[in-house]
């Protein structure tokens, strides 16, 4: 199965099939860290035929997303005397993802690379549509840039091996995209009849599209953000430690949801099917809110809340998306309200 990405500056395909064998001769690095490479470095490098290959381990964890990890394989880079020329290979989930991309694009001004995700989150959001970064001391990946791979090749075989939470993670990326986009998506989910593969790649399918019509996010790209202007705030105030991205994700979407409601858009019908669903996958969907108005005002940390206004996307109904702005503070805190016990 394949989808293509079609962006202004580049064309590209990502393949969802086993890994094929790839032959790049070129010097190539391949990025990953000591869990991933312990599980499945075989199988890569038996598929994989390179002039050079080296292969530079970071440290597993969202706290090495920073500049230091970046600045280790720039050095290992120079060490080894890759040029203009050479490859990247990003293999690990999305913290890996993001960080090769990044390095990729400011290595010598800029080298080719080639994502391989391994976690779900990574194989339908983060390697998909070139968003490349790290963390620092002001916030989450607010350094990166745009830079898209030559390919992406998506394999499940290493996704049997992930923990079962990292899937739930990545499975509520998968609902938020048909519950934005594709009733049909949603619908044959829910009534389980598509396989692990066909749902991931209806999912990319639909980031895709988003991509291709808006690759910087000027635009339709910050739909995506369905579920994550709540979630951001749940992932503040317990200090990322509580729950997975994915995990404030889906409680996000249930907010989400509860104000589509309140501005008359979603039934109660489809919000409940929607819980159903996350629930279904283990996904947490409630969260207490002590103070509705402390959480009112985390919104306007956010990096994606501009000139004071927070942009609210909300599903219209199953399989279409609403943006909205301007909602009086009352009806938001009376959201919220309903999440306080
Ligand atoms: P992750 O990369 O930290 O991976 C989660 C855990 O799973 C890690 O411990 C990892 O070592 C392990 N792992 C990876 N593959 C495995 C496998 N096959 N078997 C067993 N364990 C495995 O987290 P993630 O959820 O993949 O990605 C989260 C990151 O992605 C965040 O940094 C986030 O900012 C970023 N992200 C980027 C984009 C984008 O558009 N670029 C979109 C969404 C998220």
């Amino acid at each position: 199965m394949k989808v293509a990405i079609k962006t202004p500056n580049k064309t590209y395909d990502i393949l969802i099939e086993k890994l094929p064998e790839i032959e790049i001769n070129k010097k190539v690095a391949v990025i990953t860290n000591p869990k991933v490479s312990g599980l499945h470095i075989n199988y890569l490098t038996n598929k994989l035929k390179a002039k050079e290959l080296i292969i530079i381990t970071l440290p597993d964890g969202e706290e090495y997303k920073n500049w230091q990890s970046i600045e280790y394989v720039l050095d290992r880079l120079f060490d080894a005397k890759f040029d203009r020329n050479s490859v990247l290979i990003a293999f690990g989930g999305g913290v890996i993802g993001d960080m090769t991309g990044f390095a990729a694009s400011i290595f010598l001004r800029g080298v080719e690379f080639i994502q391989i995700p391994t976690t779900l989150l990574a194989m339908v959001d983060s390697s998909v549509g070139g968003k490349t970064g790290i963390n620092n001391k002001y916030g989450k990946n607010l350094i990166g840039s745009f830079y898209q791979p030559e390919a992406v090749y998506i394999d499940t075989h290493f996704l049997s091996t992930l923990e079962k939470r990292e899937f739930s993670a990545g499975m509520a990326e998968i609902i938020k995209m048909a519950v934005m986009f594709d009733k049909e998506f949603f619908e044959n989910i829910k009534n389980d009849k598509l396989t692990l593969e066909e749902m991931i790649k209806r999912a990319v399918e639909l980031k895709a599209e988003v991509v291709n019509q808006d690759e910087k996010e000027k635009g339709i790209r910050s739909v995506l953000n369905y579920g994550h202007t709540f979630g951001h705030v749940i992932e503040n105030l317990t200090n990322y430690k509580t729950y997975l991205h994915g995990e404030a994700v889906a409680i996000g979407m249930v907010m989400a949801n509860e104000l589509s409601k309140e501005l008359g858009f979603l039934s109660e019908k489809e919000a409940q099917d929607i819980k159903k669903l996350l629930k279904r996958y283990n996904l947490p969907t409630d969260f207490n809110i002590n103070n509705p108005e402390e959480f009112y005002a985390h919104f306007f940390l956010d990096k994606k809340t501009t000139d004071n206004k927070i942009k609210f996307i909300i599903p219209q109904n199953i399989g279409q998306y609403k943006i909205v702005k301007d909602i009086p503070k009352e009806k938001v805190i009376k959201v919220l309200k309903k999440f306080s016990q």
